[in-house]
């Protein structure tokens, strides 16, 4: 049987905010996921309530230049999936910056899902348009099988080793 997200307002708020704890059933998690993708008012809740137990002025991502290289972490845990926050703040800070070498350290992201990959290759697009270069480090267990399932890995390459990552990019 699957849960009705839209028949009590109260309890939907409150499955929103145990979503955004993690604290949902895996299976409860799956439905959910599975319903919000497809629901524009499930959505832009999910994405309000983000918004609202997240604050406005919540760092969500570091940088730091390593030579020429920029290096962009997110400072908490992190799902890259299609309501996070997380994706719009690392497209722009991608698209905002003059410079094309960009290392993102995905060692705080813990899933990501299609719409994710997307922003991720949407990133290296802009770089390598702008004679760059977009490369990955420390991707988790999860993020790498996603990465090596859609194939997304033989465009985007992935380091272990910050130090090797830098190199690569004058090579
Ligand atoms: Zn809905």
């Amino acid at each position: 049987m699957s849960a009705d997200f839209h028949q009590d307002l109260v309890l939907r708020e409150d499955l929103f905010r145990r979503y955004l704890e993690r604290r949902l059933s895996a299976d409860l998690r799956d439905q959910f996921e599975s319903h919000y993708l497809g629901c524009d008012e499930c959505y832009e809740e999910l994405r309000a309530t983000e918004l609202l137990m997240r604050g406005l002025d919540d760092r969500i991502l570091v940088r730091r230049r390593v030579r020429d290289v920029t290096i962009l972490r997110f400072v908490e845990n992190t799902e890259l999936l299609a309501y996070s926050l997380e994706l719009n703040e690392l497209a722009s800070a991608v698209r905002l910056q003059s410079d094309t070498k960009v290392l993102i350290d995905l060692s705080m992201v813990s899933r990501i899902d299609s719409t994710g990959l997307g922003v991720l290759m949407n990133c290296y697009c802009h770089a390598v348009k702008n004679a760059g270069a977009l490369k990955l480090l420390h991707p988790d267990a999860p993020v790498k099988h996603v990465l090596s399932l859609t194939k997304v890995d033989s465009i985007l390459q992935s380091f272990d080793d910050e130090a090797a990552a830098i190199a690569s990019f004058h090579a």
